[in-house]
């Protein structure tokens, strides 16, 4: 999810770095692998109330003189606040105004970024009160008195600082859908990413990945940005020999990780190999939304039945994501490129759905009553209390029953096909859990 992010900003020995502390709480909870995040600065997540967001610390540089280093404080605030939602500016309540602050002050104010104005240092609230009433000059609108290392006066401030922060359901409308694209070598990974990137109505942009030769690439499709994962990994390969186990499956593996969908690319001309099963079953493991994209049907010489007995046995082989919708395209003319986006859009929902305790308790009872749980030799009979969906991405529905042990994979398999057949989840897959009463 990309979070907001709050930069905060102030010469060194402020606070900063105490502040930062006290508005993330959670100690060491450092964060690298978020989109947006650069490896060079120092992140830390946060919340307060409803709002999730990521505190960035901009300085973390030792200056022996303030303003012969305004430049490079400039430089790095400069950076981390083109990237912000809001920015946090701390001042030092004890040391008083600074012609520093100034100067940053008046670049701030320049910016379009929300700037909070955090007095820092500012132990007793009357004492405070005076301290920050001299701030009040800098022109960003009132002063919050704080102490970053007693933690009074926060509270006021991260009042303030959410209203400017994207709710919950905002971020989860607008980010982007990470997609990756695996696949075996010579299936077709990079023509693909050729084709999409090549289409001129994307608007394509490198962006870093979590390790430090992961690329990924923003490409954007009717007003809708997706993110696709370690581009790098599947053009990289080019000139290097691969024995016949190795297909960088390490490196698939921490895609498919990274993602919200996953491209599954097969090669029409090979059909499924153990390899293309072993990706499948990583990616139903991982709890990944999948599209299969069956790719060179151009060059599969086809009569009127070809499609549907090569779907039929392309699913029998790919069990593990059964549930997954299909696409037959050719990566070279293009053909069917652009239905791919669809299909990731529509898997992607599934795998973000919520569905209502009612309507799983439906299901449930209409299930039980078509096919009652097995009951034992000793007479105990399976009884599925209710159901209820405790999580999303992908989505995983709790059955509280008597005892899990009543309930056989036959079972299990039939319930899930009838959550399956009654709610659809296409292009996802869910989680059942089954537990026993304690
Ligand atoms: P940064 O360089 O802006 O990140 O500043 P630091 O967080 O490293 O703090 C610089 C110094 O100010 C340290 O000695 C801190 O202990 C001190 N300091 C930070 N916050 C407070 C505060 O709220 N009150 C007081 N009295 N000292 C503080
Ligand atoms: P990757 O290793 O998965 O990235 O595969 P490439 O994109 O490098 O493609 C491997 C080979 O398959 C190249 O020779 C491509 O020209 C060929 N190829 C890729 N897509 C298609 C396609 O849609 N149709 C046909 N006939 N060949 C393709």
């Amino acid at each position: 999810m990309a979070l907001p992010i709050v930069a905060i900003i102030g010469r060194p020995n402020v606070g900063k770095s105490t502040l930062m502390n006290r508005l993330a709480q959670v100690q060491d909870a450092i964060v690298y692998d978020e989109p947006g995040v650069t490896r060079d600065r120092l992140y830390k997540r946060a919340f307060w109330r409803d709002r999730e967001f990521l505190v960035v610390d901009t300085g973390g540089l030792v200056f022996g003189d303030d303003t012969e280093f305004l430049p490079l404080i400039r430089q790095q605030a400069m950076t981390a606040l083109a990237e912000s939602t809001a920015a946090i500016f701390v001042v030092d309540g004890q040391q008083g105004l600074n012609g520093a602050d100034e100067e940053i002050a008046q670049w701030l104010r320049e910016q379009s970024v929300p700037v909070l104005l955090a007095v820092n240092k500012c132990e007793s609230v009357d004492q405070g009160m005076a301290q920050a009433a001299e701030f009040w000059s800098l022109g960003l609108g009132e002063p919050y008195a704080v102490s970053g290392i007693h933690g009074n006066g926060t509270g006021d401030l991260l009042d303030t600082l959410i209203e400017h922060l994207p709710s919950y359901d905002e971020i989860e409308e607008n980010r982007e859908i990470r997609v990756a694209i695996a696949g075996r070598p010579n299936v077709g990974k990079s023509s693909l990413l050729n084709a999409f990137v090549g289409e001129n109505r994307s608007i394509v942009s490198p962006i870093s990945g979590t390790t430090r030769d992961a690329i990924d690439m923003l490409v954007e499709r009717d007003g809708k940005p997706y993110r696709l994962i370690d581009t790098a990994g599947i053009r990289k390969k080019k000139n290097v020999e691969y024995g016949p186990e190795f297909f960088g499956i390490h490196r698939a593996f921490r895609a498919i990780e990274r993602s919200d969908v996953v491209l599954l690319v097969i090669d029409a001309l090979d059909g499924v190999t153990e390899q293309d099963q072993k990706l499948a079953g990583r990616i139903a493991d991982d709890g990944r939304a999948c599209v299969v994209v069956v790719n060179k049907w151009d060059a599969v010489e086809k009569d009127s039945h070809t499609i549907y007995e090569f779907e039929q046995t392309l699913r029998s082989r790919l069990y593990f994501v059964e549930w997954s919708n299909l696409i037959f395209i050719s990566a070279q003319t293009g053909q069917r490129v652009e239905k791919i986006f669809e299909l990731i859009d529509a898997a992607a929902e599934q795998h973000k759905r919520r569905v209502s305790t009612s309507v799983i308790n439906e299901v449930l009872e209409e299930a039980t009553k078509w096919y009652s749980p097995p009951t034992t030799r000793q007479g105990r009979q399976g009884k599925i209390y209710y159901g209820t969906q405790v999580s999303s991405e992908p989505p995983a529905i709790a059955l509280f029953v008597n005892d899990p042990k009543l309930f056989g994979d036959n079972y299990r398999r039939y319930v899930e096909r009838q959550f399956r057949q009654a709610l659809g989840f296409a292009g996802t897959p869910i989680r059942l859990m089954w537990r026993g009463k304690k």
